[in-house]
C-alpha cells in the first residue's frame, strides 16, 4: 500500500510504499476510498500537536472505503462493507462509553496490540492509529462504523471528522434550540458544518463570523442568515446589534488558530448563553475574559468530535444527508489523488477550500 509521510513539521508530505502486517483477531483491512484533508492534519504539518502525534507520521484521520478482511472475533462489520473511520475509540466498557460519551473513550490507542506499518523495516506512527493518506490501513473494529452503500466515499469521509464535529457541536453539545440565536466564529471545514446544524435545529437568526469573504459566502450557503466581516468591523457589537441587543443564545468558536474569538464568543453571548468552543487551540492558547462576566450565569463548554456516538451519530447525518436537509456535495471543493496531498494543504492554507478530498482509488 501507499501511504503520504510527514518526516519533519513544515516540510512536503512524501509517498512511500509500505508493507501491512496481519491483522488481529479483533481488527478489520480497510481499502481507503478517500480521505478529507483536516485542519488538524495541518496543525500537525505546521509542528503544532506534536505531543500525540510527532512526525514521522502517516497523517489522515477522515476516511471512508471498504472493508477487505476481518479478524475472527470481529462482529460489527464484513468483507465488503462500506465503512467510515471514527477517530476515537469506542471500547464500549470504560466510564465514558457507558454513560454515552463514546467520544471521549478513555481506552488508550496503542492498546490492543495496535500494529505498525514496517517500510523498509522502520515501524510508522499512524495520526490518532488511523493514517487515512493512505491506500490501505489496519483499525480495531469498533472505529469501522458500517454505513449506507449509496453515500459517495468522499462524501462519507468528510462526517468522519468535520462535517461530525461541527453539526454534532450544534446538535449534540449544545442542543440548540429552534428559534433561538447562534453565532459561529469561522466558515471553515467545521465553522461550516456548525452553521448547518444549527439550520437543521431551526435556529434564527445563524450570524456567520469570518475574515474572509469567500468564506462568509459559503457561510450563507449552508445556512447563515446574517454575515460579520470581522477584520472589518468588531464582531461583538455587531452580533448584538442582530440580536435585539441582548447577544447569541449560543456562540460557537470554529477556528483554534488564535486566541481573540475564544473570548469574542464568550463577550457576544447573552445572559445565560451558551459558549462552545469546538475549534482545537494552538498548545497553551492563553483565553483572557473578566471572570465576572459569567455571573450572568453564562456557560463555556468544549466539544470533542461534536460530542459523537460514531453507531448513532454517523447514520442520523447520512439520513439526513438522503433526505436532502444536509449538505455534503457542496463541501467537496476539490479532489486530489494522494500524490497531490501537499497541493491540498496549500489550497488549505490559503483558504480556497470548505474541504478538499483525497481520492485513493
Ligand atoms: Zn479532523
Ligand atoms: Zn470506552
Amino acid at each position: 500500500m501507499k501511504a503520504a509521510v510527514l518526516y519533519e513539521a513544515n516540510k512536503p508530505l512524501e509517498i512511500e510504499e509500505f508493507d501491512l502486517p496481519d491483522i488481529a483477531d479483533d481488527q478489520v483491512r480497510v481499502r481507503l476510498m478517500a480521505s478529507g484533508v483536516c485542519h488538524s492534519d495541518w496543525h500537525i504539518v505546521k509542528g503544532e500537536w506534536v505531543d500525540v502525534n510527532r512526525p514521522p507520521v502517516i497523517l489522515g484521520h477522515e476516511g471512508a472505503g471498504v472493508v477487505e478482511e476481518v479478524g475472527p472475533a470481529v462482529h460489527s462489520v464484513k468483507a465488503g462493507d462500506h465503512v467510515v473511520l471514527s477517530w476515537t475509540r469506542n471500547c464500549g466498557l470504560c466510564e465514558m462509553c457507558q454513560v454515552g460519551y463514546s467520544n471521549l473513550c478513555e481506552e488508550p490507542w496503542d492498546q490492543r496490540g495496535q500494529p505498525l506499518f514496517a517500510g523498509g523495516g522502520r515501524p510508522m506512527k499512524r495520526m490518532n492509529a488511523l493514517g487515512t493518506f493512505s491506500t490501505e490501513t489496519i483499525v480495531p473494529q469498533d472505529v469501522a462504523i458500517p454505513i449506507d452503500r449509496e453515500i459517495p466515499f468522499g462524501q462519507a469521509a468528510l462526517v468522519g471528522c468535520g462535517v461530525m464535529t461541527g453539526v454534532g457541536a450544534a446538535l449534540n453539545t449544545a442542543q440548540v434550540q429552534p428559534g433561538k440565536s447562534v453565532a459561529v466564529f469561522g466558515c471553515g471545514g467545521v465553522g461550516l458544518n456548525v452553521i448547518q446544524g444549527a439550520a437543521i435545529a431551526g435556529a434564527e437568526p445563524i450570524i456567520a463570523i469570518d475574515i474572509l469573504d469567500n468564506k462568509l459566502e459559503m457561510g450563507r450557503q449552508f445556512g447563515a442568515t446574517h454575515t460579520v466581516n470581522s477584520a472589518q468591523v468588531a464582531p461583538v457589537a455587531a452580533i448584538r446589534e442582530l440580536t435585539e441587543g441582548k447577544g447569541a443564545h449560543y456562540a460557537f468558536e470554529a477556528i483554534g488558530l488564535v486566541p481573540e474569538p475564544f473570548a469574542q464568543a464568550i463577550h457576544c453571548t447573552r445572559r445565560r448563553g451558551v459558549t462552545v468552543y469546538v475549534g482545537h487551540a494552538p498548545d497553551n492558547t492563553p483565553v483572557d475574559f473578566d471572570a465576572k462576566i459569567l455571573a450572568m450565569e453564562k456557560m463555556v463548554i468544549g466539544s470533542l468530535y461534536g460530542s459523537c456516538r460514531p453507531r448513532i451519530d454517523f447514520p442520523r447525518i447520512f439520513a439526513l444527508y438522503k433526505a436532502g436537509k444536509l449538505k455534503l456535495d457542496e463541501l467537496v471543493t476539490r479532489v486530489y489523488p494522494l500524490e497531490e496531498v501537499n497541493a491540498a494543504f496549500d489550497a488549505l492554507a490559503k483558504g480556497e477550500v470548505a474541504r478538499s478530498v483525497l481520492d485513493l482509488t
